[in-house]
């Protein structure tokens, strides 16, 4: 599994889980993956892209816990969904600003998705 492709994935699912949760266009959103830190780690932004900003990512950050319920579920949709889709495909990641990543082989929803349940099951029980 390549980090990257991990990382790229959960960008996209937050920006249109987020778009979805604030009822937005997702292109009013816009996510960047990129290297970060001393450690060089893949990394990802997630912001508003009206100029100046228009509160959105602030507003998804303070509701961060539905932010990645609603994740989960736009990588989920269903249990038909879950079963044949193994990568993105439109009823989840696929868009016009993610076709680029899919054809580099960058969205890797269902290990993503296992990956997100993992980590907050973990938060659950941690609690
Ligand atoms: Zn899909």
């Amino acid at each position: 599994m390549q980090k990257q492709a991990e990382v790229v994935t959960l960008g996209y699912a937050l920006k249109l889980s987020g778009a979805e949760m604030l009822e937005l266009d997702h292109r009013e959103l816009g996510v960047v993956v990129t290297r970060v830190g001393i450690a060089k780690r893949w990394g990802l932004q997630i912001f508003d892209t009206s100029a100046g900003g228009a509160g959105h990512a602030l507003e998804l950050f303070e509701n961060g816990k539905q932010w990645l319920a609603t994740t989960v579920q736009v990588l989920y949709r269903s249990e038909a969904h879950d079963a044949r889709c193994e990568t993105a495909c439109i009823r989840c990641l696929l868009t016009t600003g993610s076709q680029l990543d899919y054809e580099k082989g960058n969205l890797q929803r269902r290990s993503v998705l296992r990956t997100l349940r993992n980590l907050l099951k973990a938060a659950e029980t941690s609690l």
